[in-house]
């Protein structure tokens, strides 16, 4: 994918929750696991977790699927290819067996590409995955972005943080004027009560998803003032997260054991994460680990 690659300094940044290919409000997380080819550093996070709206989410899956296709069409033409070369003893024949299912191979990929395109709405980036996470190089995380709106909103999330090129100061500009031109209706002031500790702590149990999760969790830290209230959502939060790595750990023993909730420690480590949760999860499993 080409598309605008932003970078920010470190590997906690911000993600702007909406959907990165048409903008809509997100329904779905999608676990994107690194760039292949990226220049990453051994200890970069292996996949990134972005908010995505399932419609866009089924032409991106449906665009990204096309290759699956075509290739076991040409799977075929070669298992045609030696069962008539072999069997019937026609290697000619055989040969065009194979030579015509490559246009075959064509056409299902083809197919497939237009029901992914047909599945784009006017403001959608593009019919595949619109962003690209390429990983931690050591200083800096960088994303390729096929939408220059999620782009420029990514950049305003993290401001202090993002390396500011002149192409994405350029775009910055424009996106700052095409807002002023065009005013977003204010959002209707909701006049319910804040929520108690007691919501929140629903909130983040019930959250569909880690980027729900962590959303819901660092609206509460800046919401509540009580340290100890605080103290116990982190740790709700952080329970859930681990609930299947530390069931998994129980279930082993010795040397499999310690090598599980390592690789554990490692991931959490290199996650983009809030930074109470993490120091609360890697508490929790240094505490497994040293029962270990
Ligand atoms: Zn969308
Ligand atoms: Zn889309």
């Amino acid at each position: 994918m080409a598309g605008l690659i932003v970078q920010v300094t470190g590997r906690r940044f911000a993600i702007p929750f909406e959907c990165p290919c048409c903008g809509a409000p997100p329904d779905q997380e999608l676990h994107l696991p690194r760039a292949r080819g990226a220049h990453a550093a051994p200890d970069s996070a292996a996949a990134l977790d972005v908010p995505y709206c399932s419609r866009c989410l089924r032409h991106a899956e449906a665009w990204d699927t096309a290759g699956v296709g075509s290739a076991f069409v040409l799977v075929l033409g070669v298992l045609a290819c030696i069962l008539i070369s072999l069997v019937v003893a026609r290697p000619l024949l055989g040969l065009i067996a194979l030579l015509a299912s490559i246009p075959i191979a064509l056409v299902v990929a083809g197919a497939r590409r237009r029901r992914a395109k047909a599945g784009c709405t006017e403001s959608c980036a593009s019919p595949g995955i619109a962003l690209a996470y390429q990983g931690y190089n050591g200083t800096l995380t960088s994303i390729a972005f096929e939408s220059l709106t999620y782009a420029a909103r990514f950049a305003e999330h993290n401001t202090g943080i993002v390396l500011e090129t002149p192409q994405l100061r350029r775009l910055l500009e424009g996106h700052r004027i095409a807002r002023l031109q065009v005013p977003t209706p204010a959002a209707a002031v909701s006049m319910s009560a804040a929520p108690t500790p007691a919501e929140w702590r629903a909130k983040i149990t019930a959250a569909k998803g880690p980027l729900a999760r962590r959303t819901a969790l660092s609206r509460a830290l800046d919401a509540l003032p009580d340290d100890a209230a605080r103290r116990d959502l982190v740790a709700a939060a952080a329970e859930v997260e681990l609930a299947d790595t530390l069931s998994k750990a129980r279930s082993l023993s010795g040397a499999s054991k310690r090598q599980h909730l390592e690789a554990a420690i490692a991931a959490v480590r290199a996650d983009n994460i809030p930074e109470p949760l993490q120091a609360a999860e890697l508490a929790q499993l240094e505490a497994a680990m040293a029962s270990a």
